[in-house]
């Protein structure tokens, strides 16, 4: 499937940059494009141009290209071990050369396993803090190749609407003469022209312009699972791009989450933490303190004399976990609150205060005042 030098189809030398890259696709797209190039053979060389360029015009496909001669890394060999001890760029003029010459012989058997696969689509969905605990259901618009309804896929205007390719007779084979290192070699290969179908199409379906799929947005429901996190991503299986072929397999459609932050909870997990603020008064003299939770305020004891920094854990309040029973926790962390500024009247009450509480009831800073002295 992808043993097409990309490099040479879009005319660029092996160590081009990405801008290289990028504007030799743009002048050969625009040569080639079907709606200003009539040429019977444009659309062909036009869809080559569109492969080429989706493998070299990605950073990590480019890599994988360059590495194992598929842009789908070293499984997109199938049964290719053979040629795992050769590495790139020494002596042989690169990777791609020997696997092109190796993979003509016997040929036949090893294409015929190969199965036309669609790529991924890749989109991004933010949602907020509480759709993420408690999922739900989002209806999304995804732009897709989808096979094309009036051709089924073939292309054709019509099904009968098939002529004898011309360069192979029919057979779908040519044989190539090429020079390599080993001196020439005849090899027999896929006929460009027809794909090796030995048909090739005589009107093309109008809908597609005969490449059998179409760009399609189409709308799809997504059911977000409670307790997705940022950052993560669902998979829909085959929901990606289609193939003009129907045996092929489609892509998926990736979705990266997006999770809102919530204006007071902290999520981290399935825990989350939250600082609650109250005046200092109530921590000396106890009371009901509101706390957030993900379905509204509930309201906590606060035992008198308590100290600041104190954390309570709300068992089971937090997020529902992605996968099995159960939730995570509510963290509260108490703090007191100093208040900002006091009367005359309230500073001799405090003084008051002060005097009224023994240096006793201050263990940890009559432990620490010992330690200084030390
Ligand atoms: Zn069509
Ligand atoms: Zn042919």
């Amino acid at each position: 499937m992808t043993n097409k030098d990309y490099y040479s189809v879009l005319g660029v030398s092996k160590s081009a940059s990405d801008d290289e890259i990028k504007s030799a696709y743009r002048q050969l797209a625009k040569k080639y494009h079907p709606d200003l190039n009539k040429a019977p053979e444009a659309a062909e060389k036009f869809k080559e141009i569109n492969e080429a360029y989706s493998v070299l015009g990605d950073k990590q496909k480019r890599a994988n290209y360059d590495q194992y001669g598929s842009e789908d890394g070293p499984q997109g060999f199938g049964g290719g071990q053979g040629f795992s001890g050769f590495s790139q760029g020494e002596g042989f003029g690169g990777f791609e050369d020997i696997f092109n010459i190796f993979s003509n012989f016997g040929g036949r058997h090893r294409e015929a396993q190969v199965r036309e696969e669609g790529e991924d689509v890749n989109l991004n969905l933010v949602i907020s803090f509480l759709d993420a605990a408690f999922g739900c259901e989002r209806e999304i618009s995804v732009t897709r190749k989808e096979r094309c309804k009036d051709c089924h896929g073939t292309g054709a205007k019509t099904d009968s609407d098939y002529v004898t390719c011309k360069e192979c007779n029919g057979t779908g084979r040519v044989t190539y003469t090429q020079q390599t290192l080993f001196g020439m070699t005849r090899t027999v290969g896929t006929c460009r022209n027809c794909g090796g179908k030995g048909k090739v199409i005589k009107d093309k379906c109008p809908n597609c312009r005969g490449t059998g799929l179409k760009t399609v947005t189409t709308k799809i429901k997504v059911k977000i699972p409670a307790g997705i996190d940022n950052e993560q991503v669902i998979r829909l299986n085959g929901e990606g791009n289609q193939t003009a072929s129907p045996n092929g397999i489609p892509g998926d459609l990736r979705i990266a989450i997006t999770v809102q932050n919530h204006p007071l909870l902290v999520r981290k997990g399935f825990d989350l933490y939250v600082d609650v603020y109250v005046p200092i008064t109530t921590l000396m003299l106890g009371g009901k303190v509101e706390v957030p939770t993900l379905k509204g305020v509930q309201t906590i004891d606060v035992a008198p004399l308590t100290q600041s920094n104190t954390k309570y854990t709300l068992k089971g309040k937090g997020v529902k976990y992605l996968k099995g029973l159960g939730s995570g926790d509510i963290i509260v962390t108490l703090k007191g609150e100093m208040p900002k500024d006091i009367d005359k009247n309230t500073q001799k009450l405090i003084k008051e205060l002060q005097g009224s509480i023994s240096e006793k009831a201050y263990p940890k800073t009559n432990n620490y005042k010992k330690k200084l002295g030390d």
